[in-house]
């Protein structure tokens, strides 16, 4: 039998972790859906679609902690609709929402982008742009943009990321923000990388790469984010001696 643990608890815990208040956002970080008192079962995913919470209704979880929740700048209010229909189902099974977005791209150890960098093997010397949010280091033993392109293909399960090629110059250093940062690509230029990672890309990226020389690799978006609220709930569960299991909900986006 696994032990407790109060909401209160894992919420401090992870809020004074994470440095949640500490960030500009696009919605809010934390507790986004109260649910009961008593933690015992941690169910962790990307994002709080409606798979995701019935998943953790089936496992029979007490919290889900999550990367991308459900409330963000520009929605109305309204809890109708899909949006209505996610919340129905956390409130009725009373099970708690923690969400933290960009706290958790840019925690040093649990982050996604730490874990991303964790496995391309990258070290990180320096953070660049918005709010420090890109990481950057040295590429260490493949410098080839086909060797670095197979590396993360491999990292990812398998999932080929789009390559726009810059110059063909070789791979000395790397930056990397998981998820739809293709507007960092700017400053990861600015920061001296000689290829630049994240899950998207739009139409401007291309031709900054063929501009610049420096290489764009979009590689997904759910794909490069999956580490990230795992690694988080794997630790807090640790802290507090409770279940914990990712749930994964495939993504190609
Ligand atoms: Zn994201």
């Amino acid at each position: 039998m696994a032990a407790q643990s109060t909401r209160s608890e894992v919420e401090n815990y992870l809020n004074t972790l994470l440095n949640a208040d500490g960030f500009e956002d696009y919605g809010p970080n934390g507790l986004q859906v109260e649910g009961r008192g008593e933690v015992r079962r941690i169910v962790s995913g990307v994002t709080a679609s409606l798979a995701l919470i019935d998943a953790a209704i089936a496992a029979d979880a007490d919290a889900i902690v999550v990367h991308h929740g459900l409330f963000w700048r520009g929605q109305d209010g309204r809890l109708v609709g899909w949006l209505g229909e996610r919340v129905r189902r956390l409130m009725a099974r009373g099970i708690n929402l923690f969400a933290y977005h960009l706290p958790l791209d840019a925690h040093p150890e649990f982050g996604n982008n730490a874990q991303l960098g964790l496995r391309l093997g990258l070290t990180v010397d320096a953070r660049f742009g918005e709010q420090a949010l890109g990481f950057a280091g040295p590429s260490g033993q493949n410098t080839t943009l086909a060797a670095l392109a197979a590396r993360v293909q491999t990292a990812l399960g398998g999932r080929a990321p789009l390559v726009l090629p810059g110059d063909g110059r070789a791979l000395a250093r790397i930056g990397w923000c998981t998820g739809g940062a293709q507007g960092y690509f700017e400053a990861a230029i600015a920061a001296g990388v000689d290829a630049f990672l994240t899950g998207e890309v739009s139409e401007p990226q291309a031709h900054l790469a063929r501009e610049t020389g420096v290489a764009f690799l979009a590689c997904g978006h759910h794909a490069t984010e999956c580490f990230g609220a795992p690694a988080l709930a794997a630790h807090v569960a640790e802290r507090f001696g409770l279940e914990h299991r990712f749930i994964d909900i495939a993504n190609p986006a």
